[in-house]
């Protein structure tokens, strides 16, 4: 298994094919974010057959505790292979380390199939909510010989080449954790519900983005937004139309950054959905899974792909 996957990427860099590595951000909870990162994690490795991890950045567990069953999860928090313990382990320099990258990787998660193959899981745990605000500490902790926004990027060099894409669920905030992720993305996406209240950060996150970006001298451009539960009433489809006009209130006031475009799929509001976050539901097929939102996950998901992998000229 793992000589063959070796093989594979060295293949794909041979190619130069790079791993994109997309951050789905709102600074907002309860607008999709998670459902989305797993969704596209999922059609991308079942679908696409590209070799995905979905790493959880979200201390509230979401993406992890739908992709693989609690108790496994547990057991995985108490040896110490989550995020957390790898944070933890830097804010501990003295301590022998415990995460290990390889023991923290989970193969073929989802209840989809009983199992992607090509889908792998890096774990959260709650324990990050207590850890979050000390991690900024870590250059002191460790003389400045550890800088706390490398954390991730260091532990997950070993293996990234593996990896076609690398989803990366952060939590709401543009905290030190999630500044983590944006340190290796290459793109970022911002779900959002088409309301004026989940829309007004839109802004911020951009801007902030924008400013971090040039701080650590990369690009990380924007793919795009995408509406989320959406419901046919007047005032989601006017805010749905002042995003795909590039309107959207503070972008066009301020005039300094444009607003990223909005994405063609729409993600509508659905019972199914929420069923289908529920790791013991026992459902295997994506139709089971997301109900009448599968095709439009489906086609963000196309749309995605062609945006990440469009040759540069
Ligand atoms: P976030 O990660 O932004 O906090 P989640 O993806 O966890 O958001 O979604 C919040 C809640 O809304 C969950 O209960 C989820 O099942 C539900 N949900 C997400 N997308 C949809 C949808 N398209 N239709 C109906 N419910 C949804
Ligand atoms: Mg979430």
């Amino acid at each position: 298994m793992w000589d063959r996957e070796k093989v594979e990427a060295w293949v794909k860099n041979f190619k130069g094919e790079e791993t994109h590595v997309l951050s789905f951000i709102n600074l907002k909870g309860g607008v999709g974010k998670t459902t989305m990162a797993v969704a596209v994690a999922e059609m991308l490795a079942e679908e696409e057959r590209k070799h995905v991890l979905l790493v959880d950045l979200d201390p509230q567990t979401n993406a992890t505790v739908t992709l693989i069953k609690e108790e496994q999860w547990e057991e995985m928090d108490q040896e110490g292979q989550t995020i957390a313990q790898l944070f933890e382990d830097r804010l501990n320099p003295h301590d022998a380390p415990k995460f290990k990258i390889k023991d923290a990787i989970v193969r073929r998660v989802s209840t989809i199939n009983d199992g992607i193959a090509r889908l792998d899981l890096l774990p959260s745990s709650i324990r990050l909510i207590d850890l979050q605000d000390r991690i900024p500490m870590i250059a002191l902790t460790a003389n400045f010989t550890s800088n706390p926004l490398e954390i991730l990027r260091n532990a997950l060099q070993p293996v990234i080449d593996r990896y076609d894409y690398v989803i990366i669920d952060c939590p709401p905030s543009l905290g030190t954790v999630t500044k983590n992720g944006l340190r290796i993305s290459t793109g970022y996406i911002i779900p959002t519900i088409p309301d004026i209240l989940s829309t007004w950060g839109i802004y911020q996150i951009v801007d902030n983005v924008h400013r971090f970006a040039e701080d650590i001298d990369r690009s990380i451009p924007a793919l795009g937004i995408v509406a989320t539960k959406v419901q046919s009433n007047n005032l989601h489809a006017r805010v749905i139309s002042d995003l795909r006009d590039r309107q959207l209130g503070q972008f066009s006031k301020k005039g300094v950054l444009s607003q990223p475009p909005l994405f063609a799929s729409t993600i509508p509001q659905t019972v199914g959905v929420a069923r289908g976050a529920d790791v013991d539901a026992d459902i295997r097929t994506f139709k089971g899974k997301y109900g009448s939102a599968y095709g439009p996950l489906h086609r963000l998901t196309q749309e995605i792909k062609l945006i990440c992998e469009k040759k540069k000229p």
